[in-house]
């Protein structure tokens, strides 16, 4: 007679916010999975439902709110996680029957809410569900072609409109070895593109006084420049270099040593530096760190060492004290700075960020002002930077192939160098053969531009 088993509790998740939450989701689930949880795609079939909340800005928060809402009118048996963990009484308060209420980064405890909520199967056959091993890879919320890998989480400085540093605590590395044991088994199951993250990549490893651990048979530090080097190191099943994009860098001096790193092809040759604004001025009140390097020489610099590297970057637009001047100042800056992607931001207060008190309010006309200035101005910038490439043949990661339209013409979306995915722009590629597939890399023959994507077609069959 055949035995049943005892069915699985099954765990939803609602993730918010940015590539750090979703990786905190991806940890959260893989881990759950290893206790012997199912996840369910659905409302419906979960026993629990877990909302991963962002609340960065007031608009985030109303939007993590809607969401647990949502998840209470559709399913009632909800656990909240992440950065609105940290303001459990006003959840409870406007959502009695939440389970439980856990902060960003407290795995521990969101797992031990799910067992309270949801008990993991007990008994002989639940047991022997594999527990998280090499056969069974860790969950992944983005497709199997690119990875997050988070190298630490929190921040040492006091920027005065974040209140990350409250939310998520001080900077705490992980060891070399964890992450570039990670990066290896991501690289080794099917990832082709890694997209290093943290709050500040450039201080990874300051916490632990760059700690040497051993990989390999060699010692490597924990520092973004051995960081990156080893990265590079790394090859797919095919043989191929993975791509490896650096985000959130802050200018420090050290950056440059991976510029060269960019230029040899171990690195893919990107930045994603979060300048928010030039002005000496703004820069001070905003109190952020490397804000005296000398950014425009540095860029230059970069430039001339590796001249493909793409420098993406946000500013935001009408901080308390920001004068016409220190608008103008950056509008200059821009022009000089020629930054291949730019998203801006009004300025929004977020409850308990030091700039709330600071005198010199914009008002809000001024600031929409500034941002349509910005926008149409780092928009002719990028537009004629992707207009240069007409003509040229760039390397593209796929990440979707079409379906034959009437002719039997198959198109697909990809990416290049220059591009992240979600935040930069697409590649659009006409008459790509059947066998394509979302994580090959193609040489692609650029045709046509326009202000965020570029056209072309497989140059190399
Ligand atoms: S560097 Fe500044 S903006 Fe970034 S997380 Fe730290 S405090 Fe916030």
């Amino acid at each position: 007679m055949a035995t049943q088993l005892p069915p699985q509790p099954k765990v939803g998740m609602v993730s918010l916010g940015c590539p750090k939450a979703l990786v905190d989701s991806e940890r959260i689930l893989t881990r759950l999975r290893a206790d012997g949880y199912a996840m369910s795609p659905d409302y419906a079939g979960a026993d629990v439902v877990l909302v991963n909340t962002c609340g960065f800005l007031d608009s985030a928060k109303e939007e993590s709110l809607a969401a647990i809402g949502e998840a209470i009118a559709e399913n009632g048996r909800v656990i909240v996680t992440g950065c609105m963990g940290n303001e459990a009484e006003a959840i409870r308060a406007k959502f009695p029957a939440v389970l439980a209420v856990t902060g960003a980064h407290q795995y521990e405890a969101v797992v031990e809410a799910v067992h309270e909520a949801a008990p993991p199967g007990q008994g002989p056959f639940i047991d022997l569900i594999p527990q998280k091993s090499a056969e069974l890879p860790d969950i992944k919320l983005t497709p199997r072609h690119y990875s997050y890998l988070k190298i630490s989480e929190g921040c040492n400085h006091s920027c005065a409109f974040c209140i990350i540093p409250q939310l998520r605590g001080k900077l705490v590395s992980r060891r070399i070895d964890a992450v570039l044991r990670e990066a290896e088994k991501l690289v080794a199951a099917g990832t082709r593109e890694l997209l290093v993250i943290s709050q500040d990549t450039s201080a990874y490893g300051v916490d632990t006084r760059h700690e040497s651990r051993d990989w390999h048979g060699r010692q490597v530090r924990a520092h973004m420049t051995d960081l990156a080097r080893e990265l590079g190191q790394l090859r797919t099943p095919q043989g191929a270099p993975p791509w490896v994009r650096l985000h959130y860098v802050y200018p420090y001096p050290h950056v440059d040593a991976v510029i060269p790193l960019m230029a040899e092809g171990l690195l893919t040759p990107y930045l994603d530096i979060p300048f928010q604004h030039a002005s000496p001025k703004v820069l001070k009140a905003m109190k952020r760190p490397a804000n005296d390097a000398k950014v425009l020489e540095r860029l230059a610099a970069w430039r001339a060492i590796c001249p493909e590297i793409a420098v993406r970057s946000s500013f935001v637009v009408g901080f308390p004290g920001e004068t016409e001047d220190d608008f103008a100042y950056l509008l200059d800056w821009l022009d000089e700075a020629q930054l291949d992607r730019v998203g801006a931001f009004r300025f929004e207060p977020v409850a308990g960020a030091a700039a709330n008190d600071l005198p010199g309010a914009v008002p809000e006309a001024v600031k929409e002002e500034r941002y349509a200035r910005l926008m149409a101005r780092t928009e002719a910038i990028g537009t004629a930077k992707l207009a240069a490439k007409i003509g040229r043949t760039l390397p593209v990661i796929i990440d979707e192939v079409g379906e034959p339209d009437e002719d039997g013409d198959i198109g697909a979306t990809g990416r290049s160098q220059a591009d992240a995915p979600e935040i930069d722009g697409n590649v659009f590629l006409r008459n790509v053969p059947k066998s394509l597939q979302s994580g090959d890399i193609v040489e692609v023959e650029i045709e046509q531009a326009d202000a965020h994507d570029l056209f072309g077609y497989i140059s190399d069959i």
